[in-house]
């Protein structure tokens, strides 16, 4: 029987590839999006997937969203929490505003997203989770201390979670991605993309559609003996 995914942030970038890459491979899959409704729409129509509405810093809504995912699909077996947002600023320059923006969405968004599927998992005694944090969460980013900050809170949240949630035979696992390219990117020169890419040992950045395919992995049982783990996609960097 096909299993269900949530993936949050779908309707565009990273998201957006996992939503591809889960309903290629027979997943059951439902997306959260707030902004784009067209994005959404079109990529629903595009694979057969599930766009649900939901701002992750609306408790409420992150409910809500979970309840129809799993109205239309029966149960949810794995949950992807991508959404996030990032921002470059110099650290005295970043306002008390901007610190709780960022960890809301990014931090909280993923709280919430878990705290909504959790009592589906516990009553399964079944699932994965799997968070994307940043290889910049692990090593830190001048100019980005509050998005680094709440990168690595996510990888402690994971962790944490991964050994409170294992005797209910729920995964937990992290994903850290390396420079992407997606419009999260959009904020960074040609000249500066370049120079990532030369950082990096690959010696070129990477494609949505290879961290998805390492998410599909984390989600699917094929990492069943793997829990607690942050898995870098960053070509080396
Ligand atoms: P993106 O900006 O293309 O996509 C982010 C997604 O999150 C969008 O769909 C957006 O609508 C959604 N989102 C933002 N705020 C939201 C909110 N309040 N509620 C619901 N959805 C919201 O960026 P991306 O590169 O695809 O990033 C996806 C994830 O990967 C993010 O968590 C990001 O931090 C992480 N990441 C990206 C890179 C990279 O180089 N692109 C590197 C490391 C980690």
């Amino acid at each position: 029987m096909a299993q269900t995914v949530l993936i949050t942030g779908g309707s565009r970038g990273i998201g957006a590839a996992c939503v591809r890459t889960f309903a290629e491979n027979g997943w059951n899959t439902a997306f959260t999006y707030s902004k784009s409704r067209e994005a959404a729409d079109r990529l629903a129509g595009e694979t057969g997937a599930l766009a649900l509405l939901a701002d992750q810093q609306d408790t409420a809504a992150v409910e809500l969203a979970v309840a129809e995912g799993k109205a239309r699909f029966g149960t949810i077996d794995a949950v992807v929490c991508n959404a996030g947002i990032a921002e470059q600023k110099l650290f005295q320059n970043i306002t008390d505003a901007d610190w709780m923006r960022m960890l809301d969405v990014n931090l909280m968004g993923t709280v919430r997203t878990i705290r909504a599927v959790l009592p589906e998992m516990l009553h399964n005694h079944k699932g994965s989770i799997v968070t994307v944090s940043s290889m910049w969460g692990e090593c830190g980013a001048s100019c980005e201390s509050h998005y680094s900050a709440s990168k690595a809170a996510i990888i402690g949240l994971s962790k944490s979670l991964a050994q409170e949630l294992g005797p209910s035979n729920i995964r937990v696992n992290c994903i850290a991605p390396g420079v992407i390219d997606t419009d999260m990117n959009a904020m960074h020169s040609a000249d500066t993309m370049q120079e990532l890419a030369d950082q990096t040992p690959l010696g070129r950045v990477g494609a949505a559609a290879e961290v998805a395919d390492s998410i599909l992995y984390l989600c699917s049982d094929k990492s069943s003996f793997i829990t607690g783990q942050v898995l870098g996609v960053t070509g080396g960097f």
